[in-house]
């Protein structure tokens, strides 16, 4: 497990760590929402704009040529991240949110019929939520919701009595952003798989955390945000088989995405760039390029390790308080901590820890149907990256009861 020696010098990595507060040291505790970049992810995006500008593909000129090139090898480096078997099956987009509609608008829209079933579960953000709903009304489809139990985990007897013949395609989060919940996925994979029904992974709070490997999982889809990896906002890729991308429309079109165009026909050009229409964030991807290397110098075993440690300490700090009550308690979880506070709203408790220097999460964490399940409206969440520390869950645990006391 990392050290506290080690935590020590990466925590030196991430310039922001040092802010102070209201005069007080910053925890930071939101890191499901989004995680702080490294200086080196930094330098490596400031180097582009400062150094080497230029748009990619089809460009002679030297800078043209530099950008492509780097940009490419973050492709690389996003395929070997997780195992692909070629470099097309991986799409740079936006995030989480825009794969999961573009895997709506085309896969979906290819395959939903009339009256038939695309299966999400009770534990989906709503980007895994919306982007489903629309694509069944338009269709005259039905979104089917597989429950939760008490303790948020899903109910895999349920999934495999409302999996049918009209199911046509499941999408699924692998750990989910409110509670915490690590699904079963490999086992939900296979489940799926037994009926050839295809599935989409949403990873967006997972490969921060775990290893993926998408052949050894045989997901069809995988989607995730560069932000929530230490990499910039507003890059994130998908992955996906390459027959299945093979048999897809585009989702944009226009420029990049074309072989040739004529006003009579255009051809669509090779994978996987008939799926990146337009100038992409090509200072993102070299971003998250550098932000995958980052962690895995670090080492994923070791960051799973230490986060594990530091979600049990903090579950056994925050039990401690017993007017507290934690809303997920799934069998497997990761990073991530919801609670209520007696009957104290959580944007005031939000608000009160801000003055502490601490900041969580308050609200339904895009996830309002969980909230709904939980009778409840909201939460507040503190979720943690391996730049945490335990004197940070102290502060948090000595911060809540300055809470109690206020609305005592
Ligand atoms: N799915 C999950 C589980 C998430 O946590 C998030 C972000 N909160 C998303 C999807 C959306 O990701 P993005 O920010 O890349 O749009």
């Amino acid at each position: 497990m990392l050290s506290p020696q080690q935590i020590k010098e990466i925590r030196n990595d991430f310039p922001i760590l040092k802010t102070k507060i209201y005069g007080k040291p910053f925890v930071y505790l939101d890191n499901a929402a989004t995680t702080q970049k490294p200086k080196c992810v930094i330098d490596e995006v400031s180097n582009f704009y400062a150094n080497y500008n230029s748009n990619i593909h089809r460009g002679v000129h030297f800078l043209s040529q530099r950008a492509t090139a780097k940009y490419e090898e973050a492709r690389g480096i996003v395929q070997k991240f997780i195992n692909a078997k070629s470099f097309e099956e991986v799409i740079f987009t936006r995030g989480a949110t825009e794969s999961i509609n573009l895997i709506a608008a085309t896969f979906g829209d290819m395959r939903v019929k009339e009256g038939d079933e695309v299966l999400i579960s009770h534990l989906e953000h709503h980007a895994n939520i919306v982007p489903w709903q629309i694509l069944c009304s338009r269709k005259k489809a039905k979104l089917v919701v597989v429950p939760i139990d008490n303790n948020g985990d899903v109910k895999l007897e349920e999934l495999v009595k409302l999996i049918s013949d009209r199911t046509k395609i499941v999408s699924i989060t692998h750990i989910s952003n409110s509670l915490g919940t690590i699904n079963p996925i490999k086992q939900i994979i296979d489940i799926v798989h037994k009926h050839n029904i295809p599935i989409i992974i949403d990873a967006a709070q997972s490969v921060q955390h775990l290893k993926i490997d998408v052949q050894e999982l045989d997901c069809d889809f995988l989607v995730a945000s560069g932000h929530k990896l230490y990499a910039p906002t507003g890059i994130g890729f998908m992955y996906a088989k390459k027959s299945l991308l093979d048999s897809m429309p585009p989702y944009q079109t226009g420029g990049d995405m074309i072989l040739s165009v004529a006003f009579t026909k255009t051809i669509f050009n090779d994978l996987p760039y008939k799926f990146e229409a337009g100038t992409p964030d090509i200072a993102g991807a070299i971003g998250i390029g550098k932000a995958i290397n980052y962690i895995q110098d670090i080492g994923l075993d070791e960051i799973y390790e230490y986060e594990k440690h530091l979600l049990e300490y903090a579950t056994e700090s925050l039990k401690k308080i017993k007017q507290l009550k934690i809303v997920g308690t799934a069998k497997e979880k990761a990073s991530v901590i919801s609670f209520i506070l007696n009957s104290i709203h959580p944007h005031d408790i939000g608000t009160m820890l801000d003055m502490e220097g601490v900041a969580v999460r308050t609200g339904h964490h895009c996830s309002e149907p969980i909230m709904r399940r939980f009778s409840i409206d909201a939460t507040t969440r503190a979720s943690f990256a391996f730049y945490n520390t335990e004197e940070e869950i102290d502060v948090l645990n000595k911060a809540l009861y300055k809470v109690l006391k206020l609305f005592a």
